[in-house]
């Protein structure tokens, strides 16, 4: 029972999910174990079961409080971003949201923290952890926007709600040589954007023009 509903059946089957994968690879994800790991990440187990069948979409999806779980592309390549360096040891992620970035991250790097805050949805997502059996994650209810200076430094961050400017207080927080992904901009104009900590400060490249919802301040 429980494997049926990790492995899904019709459009949440394992045929369906390669179709995914297919397209991700069209729009130029290269790094196989990203794509194997979205490949293995039952992402209608992170929707409500009203839009499960339109889990493997490439699009983003409404999930409750006014948020939304990503577009498959967008973990794909903020997840490909993030490891272009080399391998993780240590990641934050600041809006967990539905859970579905922090349980692809799990699969490809070795301890991943996660921060939300909304209470309601840290639980599901904490819920969704545990029947995935993934035990490397550690959440945390806070305005992420401090992050989580008694876990740092991290070798990377990803940042999934968008600030207006880039967080120093999240900059501090990584290792040198560690980076971090983050949409940066207002509602309407959003880039995405790769900083990678200096010893001096830290360097910023732009990668590609993004939608994601704002980052608040305060925990709701
Ligand atoms: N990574 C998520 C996408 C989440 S949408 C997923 O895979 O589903 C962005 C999330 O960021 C929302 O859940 C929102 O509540 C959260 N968020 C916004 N501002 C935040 C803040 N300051 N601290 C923590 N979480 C925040």
């Amino acid at each position: 029972m429980r494997n049926q509903r990790i492995q899904g059946i019709g459009m949440t089957s394992q045929r369906t999910r390669e179709r995914l994968i297919a397209r991700l690879k069209e729009e130029g994800i290269r790094d196989l174990s990203v794509l194997n790991a979205i490949r293995e990440t039952p992402r209608h187990l992170f929707v409500d079961e009203a839009l499960a069948s339109r889990a493997y979409e490439d699009s983003s999806l409404p999930i409750s409080h006014g948020q939304t779980i990503s577009q498959p592309y967008i973990v794909a390549r903020m997840t490909e971003a993030l490891l272009e360096g080399g391998p993780l040891q240590r990641v934050l992620e600041v809006g967990t949201g539905s859970g579905y970035q922090a349980a692809v991250l799990a699969r490809l790097v070795r301890h991943v923290f996660t921060l939300e805050r909304i209470e309601a949805l840290l639980s599901q997502a904490q819920e969704r952890f545990r029947e995935l059996g993934l035990r490397n994650i550690r959440t945390k209810y806070r305005d992420g926007g401090m992050g989580m200076p008694e876990c740092a430094p991290f070798d990377g961050i990803m940042v999934t709600a968008a600030p207006e400017g880039i967080p120093l207080a999240l900059v501090r927080q990584l290792e040198i040589g560690g980076r971090m992904v983050l949409p940066v901009g207002d509602r309407d104009m959003q880039v995405l954007v790769r900083v990678t900590r200096t010893e001096e400060g830290y360097e910023k490249e732009m990668l590609e023009r993004v939608v994601f919802v704002p980052l608040l301040g305060g925990v709701a």
